[in-house]
């Protein structure tokens, strides 16, 4: 079988609708694609390859809170039987600021970190009281996908993320089930509460410890 098609020439209109079209696409393109980056220094931690262009003693503070993370996340999955207890080191590329965040990644939207492709993206910050929130609710997702192996609901995949990233951080440990309270949504439904939006539903709601465990 074949099939024979005849060109015909474009008419003015056609050539300028198809003009404006790739006008369009290239603005789009131009919009959203993301910008080149290149990374300062690169640290790799016991599980971690950390492209940072922060600086080195900052890069050092995210790889010690990714390895609390690691170490919290092997306690409670280690025993599934799809955990690779050996895997190449998770990459991560740490911008120095939220600005070079967002302007390397114009379509990020109202993310503040992301996962994708085999790669962590997370900004340093030292204006906030928890700075660490947002790369490691990525963090997790990129530990549920490359060492964990699960394919969860969506629900619980974004669950899981919530439950580490929103755990207090100790010295020595990520405090797994001990809400740290300088986290969103914590922070964001304690305000409303004061605002009287919302309204415990227990006594217990507003207790510091998580209900998961
Ligand atoms: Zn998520």
């Amino acid at each position: 079988m074949s099939f024979h098609f005849k060109l015909r020439r474009l008419t003015g209109r056609e050539i300028r609708f198809l003009c404006l079209l790739a006008i369009v696409a290239a603005a789009a393109w131009w919009k959203f694609a993301p910008r080149p980056w290149h990374a300062t220094s690169t640290r790799s931690t016991a599980h971690f390859e950390i492209a940072s262009t922060a600086q080195p003693d900052q890069i050092e503070r995210v790889g010690n809170i990714l390895e609390l993370l690691y170490a919290a996340y092997s306690n409670k999955f280690s025993s599934v039987p799809t955990f690779q207890h050996t895997h190449p080191k998770l990459k991560v590329r740490l911008y120095k600021s939220r600005d070079e965040f967002r302007k390397v990644n114009p379509s990020v939207g109202w993310a503040e970190a992301f996962y994708s492709r085999g790669l962590c993206h997370a900004y340093f910050s030292d204006k906030e009281a928890n700075p660490y929130q947002w790369m490691l609710h990525e963090a997790v997702h990129q530990l549920n996908h490359e060492v964990a192996g699960f394919d969860l609901e969506k629900w619980l995949e974004e669950g899981l993320a919530e439950y580490f990233s929103c755990s207090r951080i100790r010295t020595n440990e990520l405090a797994v089930g001990t809400i740290d309270l300088n986290t969103n949504p914590v922070w964001c439904a304690m305000k409303l509460q004061r605002q009287q939006v919302l309204k415990p539903i227990s006594p217990t709601a507003t207790s510091s410890h998580c209900a998961l465990s």
